[in-house]
């Protein structure tokens, strides 16, 4: 059976990050560089202003109604649509997409749709971030996770459910993730107090 290559996928996320010029939580998947890509993110519904083609057309009748990508001339174009209801989401949509492109992905199927997921996951939420904050005493919650990396209900929980499994061994680190720590350090260090301070606030309400 063709197995997802979730450490390819992690390792490119990480490259990718590497590569930016800015270095801070949220990532705006729409201004994310990629070398030797040529990238336009754009709505399905501007998208379809733009070329007359209807919203039905571009989304085969709904089937493909979060978002895709298409490539021609060299040019990759992210379409996403405006509807999704959350910030969350359709950012995850717009950095699943990039995991495709990176990941030289050109056909649809379950393997390649696990790898742009985890992609998107390690993009936004790098885990060896997550990992560094857990032991510098930051208590992970699913709507810290949602507030800080702007990532949606549903994606945070699968972000914890992932890190849980990776925890206790240091066997899926990889050669970038000291970098990544690095050069992340100033946006995530204020936060081991800052979580702190959190759960101070929380004993402080549960013994009113
Ligand atoms: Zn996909």
């Amino acid at each position: 059976m063709n197995k997802p290559n979730f450490r390819k996928a992690k390792i490119e996320a990480y490259k990718t990050l590497i590569t930016q010029d800015k270095f801070s939580f949220p990532i705006n998947p729409k201004s994310i560089k990629i070398q030797g890509q040529k990238i336009k993110v754009t709505s399905l519904q501007e998208y379809s202003q733009k070329t007359g083609i209807t919203i039905e057309q571009l989304t085969s009748n709904g089937i493909f109604s979060d978002g895709y990508t298409i490539s021609k001339n060299n040019i990759n174009i992210i379409l996403y649509n405006e509807d999704i209801e959350t910030e969350g989401r359709k950012m995850w949509t717009i950095a699943h997409e990039l995991g495709h492109i990176v990941l030289g992905h050109t056909t649809q199927c379950e393997k390649n749709e696990t790898e742009a997921n985890f992609f998107a996951a390690q993009l936004l939420a790098p885990q060896c971030v997550l990992k560094h904050l857990i032991k510098n005493g930051a208590k992970l919650t699913v709507s810290y996770i949602c507030d800080k990396f702007k990532l949606s209900k549903e994606a945070s929980t699968n972000c914890i459910h992932a890190l849980s499994k990776v925890m206790d061994s240091d066997s899926k680190a990889t050669e970038y993730d000291d970098i990544i720590i690095n050069l992340f350090e100033p946006y995530i260090s204020m936060d081991y107090s800052f979580n702190a301070y959190f759960d101070e606030l929380e004993d402080r309400r549960k013994s009113f």
